[in-house]
């Protein structure tokens, strides 16, 4: 690397947040470079499902993030050179219990009523989504508009283009230090060297808190580690995202769908799953703050892949083929956190997605793209702002 690079914007991480970041960037004619410490995709987005769902989403400005999110995919997918594997397929959201059921309509009729459309489904109209789900459970949300992707090509797929219209892509790069003077980021000083810049975009996921200390602020970031395991690949057997009232109990705090089971509780245990456009099968999930620890458990992998046969019992016929766990940056409220940091010019926010980096990327790299640029967003992000946590 030569001795002193320069780039009108900096974005530091190359997750979906960061590539996101650059391509918005790029399009609007920045001159981006996106500083990565290990390799693009590293982090949580190279280590997750790809769930674009809405129905999970907290009502308020996280819903309309997500929604508004989902409408920039199929000008992305257009745009790619990358087969993003989008699949509009919609989601079910199953209840296990009679009393579940009742709240999941509760909520479907506050979605719908914030713009949404999810409609509650009988044990019998399920079926007809759903064939072979087991017998206990008692009826299902359904939403029309959630979708999956592949994450891993959304990342890659988005940070190729930034590429192509201009980004620099500096992998293997760690930022160690941020340059502040006269109350404003000056420079980027990495492990390859330094890089003249008035804007700096921290999209650095778990790494964020870390970025944070260098200008002397604390952004709340920890890390959630969540375990999936991935069966072999079969012909078309889900032709929806799935998942389980209990997952929406341990993404959103909700107390009315939080598992009964003191271990699955402990585990943050929550079904999901989805066929990808190669046939395997990810199930999931975990929700633990185990530190910076991504490691699998033997206890996690067991407890996911009993719960799931809870669901789908044909489950059991499927060979797992591997498992891995990834690391979501999570705020204090599970929020993304985005804007400005106060007394220091030039630096800014897109962090914190926790379990929703993948669905929330095109909206937030937008969002981004025109804070940075303009000073001034589309869409409201003060609900996002570090600020609400003092
Ligand atoms: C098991 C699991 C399932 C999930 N399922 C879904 C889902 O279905 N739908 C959904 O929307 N979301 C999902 N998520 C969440 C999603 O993966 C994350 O919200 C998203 O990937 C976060 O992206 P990011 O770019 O902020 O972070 P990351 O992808 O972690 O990227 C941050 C990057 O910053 C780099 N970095 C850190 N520090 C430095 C430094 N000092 N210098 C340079 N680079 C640095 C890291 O190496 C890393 O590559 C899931 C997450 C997990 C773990």
């Amino acid at each position: 690397m030569a001795d002193v690079l320069s780039s009108e914007v900096v974005v530091i991480g190359g997750g979906v947040i960061g590539a996101a970041t650059a391509y918005f960037l790029c399009k609007e004619g920045a001159e981006v470079m996106i500083v990565e410490a290990d390799d693009l995709s590293s982090g949580a987005s190279g280590a997750c499902d790809g769930f674009v769902s809405l129905q999970t989403k907290q009502l308020g400005g996280h819903l309309e993030m997500a929604r508004e999110s989902s409408q920039l995919f199929p000008s992305i997918v257009e745009e790619l050179e990358v087969d993003i594997e989008y699949n509009r397929c919609g989601g079910l959201m199953l209840a296990r219990t009679a009393e579940q059921l009742k709240e999941l309509k509760a909520r479907a009729k506050k979605l719908k009523a914030a713009g949404l459309d999810v409609e509650t489904l009988s044990p019998s109209e399920l079926k007809e989504r759903l064939p072979d789900v087991d017998k206990n459970v008692k009826g299902a949300s359904f939403c029309a508009e959630d979708s999956q992707v592949n994450p891993y090509k959304l990342t890659l797929g988005l940070a190729q283009r930034a590429q192509e219209m201009g980004a620099t892509i500096l992998k293997g790069c760690k930022v160690e230090n941020i340059v502040v003077t006269n109350n404003r980021v000056r420079e980027v000083d990495t492990s390859l060297g330094s890089i003249h810049s008035r804007r700096v975009v921290c999209a650095a996921g778990t790494g964020s808190n870390q970025i944070g200390k260098m200008i002397i602020v604390d952004i709340p970031i920890l890390p959630q580690r969540g375990q999936i395991l991935v069966t072999e690949s079969r012909d078309r057997l889900l032709d929806h995202i799935v998942s389980g009232a209990e997952y929406l109990g341990t993404k959103a705090n909700l107390a009315e769908f939080m598992p009964e089971d003191e271990e699955a509780q402990k585990l943050g245990l929550g079904f999901t799953a989805e066929q990808t456009a190669s046939g395997n099968i990810l199930i999931g999930s975990t929700r633990e703050f185990a530190g910076f620890d991504n490691n699998t458990t033997p206890d996690a992998i067991n407890a996911i892949a009993r719960n799931a046969i809870e669901f789908l019992p044909w489950i059991k016929d499927l060979d797992v083929i591997r498992s891995f766990a990834g690391l979501r940056p999570c705020s204090p409220d599970g929020m993304p956190i985005l804007g400005t940091v106060k007394g220091v010019k030039g630096f800014y926010i897109a962090t914190g997605h926790a379990g929703d980096g993948i669905c929330l990327a095109p909206i937030t790299g937008k969002l981004m793209s025109e804070l940075v640029l303009d000073g001034e967003t589309s869409m409201d992000i003060e609900p996002f702002s570090l600020y609400r946590f003092k």
